[in-house]
């Protein structure tokens, strides 16, 4: 019962209002149902086909986030259940994404995902990029997608200060962001920062939604 325990002592140190994605990516469905059986019904995967797989053997009132770069073929595999999708960083897959929301019939809640660590890296938006996309009128024409919030990952590092300064940055990007684009819109409430190693400081930099893996089922 090694992940329900995990599980359990976890969820203690996080408050009620912060959600809890348990990042089940390369984990085999024993291990998820374990962590289903302690109560957790938020599961979260990075590899599209993966993702469809589980999904179909796994109980149905699982909510599946999508927290990886999906390529554009592969948006199919999850639109029909996927209840957010992490990791989008262009107006291009937002209309892929729009048109899978369509054939579907449903509308994707999806987060911008910002580059706010020192590493470089060739995912995520900057706030001017991210501006863009939300002025551009193509966006005001995708109507089977919904941006509900933010995301982003801090530099891997021990530095407590740096790993602060960065999940502020998200933080205050989101306050930005929902001041000039979505004053009005409820459903923009979401600031997904925070992994094994730093959501205690994520939180403290006001997450809503912690992505843990490795402290609930183990290195992969
Ligand atoms: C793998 C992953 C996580 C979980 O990382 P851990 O360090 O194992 O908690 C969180 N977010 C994203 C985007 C990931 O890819």
């Amino acid at each position: 019962m090694k992940i329900a325990d995990n599980l359990l002592a976890i969820k203690k140190t996080i408050p009620e209002n912060v959600t809890l994605v348990a990042v089940s990516k390369t984990k085999p469905n024993t291990d998820i149902l374990e962590a289903y059986e302690a109560g957790q019904r938020i599961f979260g995967e990075n590899r599209a086909l993966e993702l469809k797989q589980k999904a179909e053997d796994l109980p149905k009132d699982i909510e599946w986030h999508f927290i990886g770069h999906p390529q554009s073929k592969q948006v199919k595999y999850f639109a029909p259940f996927v209840s957010l999708i992490h990791g989008i960083d262009s107006l291009k897959l937002l209309g892929v994404i729009d048109k899978e929301g369509q054939k579907n019939q449903r509308i994707l809640k999806c987060l911008l995902e910002f580059h706010i660590a020192e590493e470089s890296s060739k995912f995520g938006l900057s706030q001017n990029e991210a501006e863009e996309i939300l002025a551009n009128p193509e966006f005001h024409l995708l109507k089977h997608v919904q941006i509900c919030g933010v995301m982003g990952m801090a530099t891997y590092t021990d530095d407590k200060i740096q790993i602060k300064r960065e999940f502020k940055i998200l933080r205050n990007i989101f306050e930005t962001l929902k001041q000039n684009y979505f004053a009005d819109k409820p459903y923009f409430n979401t600031v997904s920062m925070g992994m094994s190693g730093d959501y205690q400081l994520a939180i403290e930099e006001g997450s809503t939604l912690v992505r843990i893996g490795s402290s609930i089922f183990g290195t992969r």
